[in-house]
């Protein structure tokens, strides 16, 4: 049978997390993880360990079939192939930094500068749109030191708490792209590939719908009852059932995270009792 070749991150931040979600969504490894490949006893799918620059190539010359990379990675090195899912981890952002005592008006300050970074593509694209006439420096890593050097003025580098840079003596000053971890493939994959990713993509989807909502029990007065199911709608509806106590009902609904706090506070105004919040494994949506 023909496996899904992945291509993940061997080590470093997209590693744990890439393993982590393969292994929720079913597919466990016989060989143990990060040797150079590895398949799975439970899914037809084989996992290549590579270094996250080279994971776009590989999908590329259809080596591997698709990888989890940075989307700051994929617009870098991304040619011929696309994103097929973003996952939401690996959060950061591709931002230019310049030393924290110069003044900045604006891009146009990068003119008839020098700017290091390991990003040349994104940066190049950059600074023609915005019609910066820059000269780019590429190193291949530690760039926040660059400026402290003298070896450029500014840099172009991941963000993401922003220590990194304030440690230099640096301050960002414009934030360029946005970059989560996302799976890329090739959009000519051959069609019995096609369906063992998307059936993939399903599983991903199911563990995510999960860790983004909670199962919620509570006990409702019936005279506002109306009003606590209206604010739990869940997945079809709510299920409601009579409490033994008359008067009262039972409500069990799924709540998603980002809402969570804002609605439990509406339900306890309502007189909603006893609210269990339960962690939700798998959601088949
Ligand atoms: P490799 O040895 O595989 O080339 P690397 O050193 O290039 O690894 P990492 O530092 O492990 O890369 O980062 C991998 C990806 O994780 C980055 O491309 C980016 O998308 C994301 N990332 C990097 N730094 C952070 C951060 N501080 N917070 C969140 N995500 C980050
Ligand atoms: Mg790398």
């Amino acid at each position: 049978m023909e496996k899904l070749k992945i291509a993940i991150q061997k080590s470093g931040r997209l590693s744990e997390k890439s393993v982590l979600l393969l292994k929720e969504a079913g597919i466990s490894m016989t060989n143990g993880e990060r040797k150079l490949i590895s398949v799975s006893s439970s899914y037809p799918i084989e996992v290549l360990y590579l270094r996250d620059d080279d994971i776009p190539q590989y999908v590329r010359d259809r080596v591997a079939d698709i990888g989890i990379v940075g989307e700051n990675v994929f617009a870098e090195k991304g040619s011929e192939v696309e994103v097929v899912e973003r996952l939401g981890f690996s959060r950061c952002r591709m931002s230019l930094a310049i030393p924290k005592q110069e003044e900045y008006k604006g891009p146009a300050y990068f003119n008839g500068k020098k700017i290091a970074t390991s990003y040349p593509v994104i940066l190049d694209r950059y600074l023609r749109e915005q019609g910066i006439d820059a000269e780019i420096h590429e190193i291949s890593g530690s760039v926040e030191i660059a400026p402290g050097i003298g070896l450029a003025e500014g840099i172009f580098d991941i963000v993401s708490s922003g220590s990194t840079l304030i440690s230099n003596g640096l301050k960002e000053v414009e934030v360029i792209m946005k970059s989560e971890a996302v799976v890329i493939g090739r959009s000519d994959m051959p069609s019995e590939k096609k369906e063992l990713l998307a059936n993939l993509l399903f599983r991903i989807r199911s563990v995510q719908a999960a860790s983004n909502n909670k199962y919620i029990l509570l006990n409702a007065p019936n005279d506002k009852l109306d009003e606590i199911v209206a604010l739990i709608p869940g997945m079809k509806s709510p299920t409601v059932m009579p409490l033994a106590e008359s008067g009262w009902s039972s409500v069990h609904s799924v709540l998603s995270e980002s809402q969570f706090w804002q609605i439990i506070d509406e339900l306890k105004n309502l007189g909603a009792q006893g609210i269990l919040v339960i962690p939700i494994e798998k959601m088949i949506v």
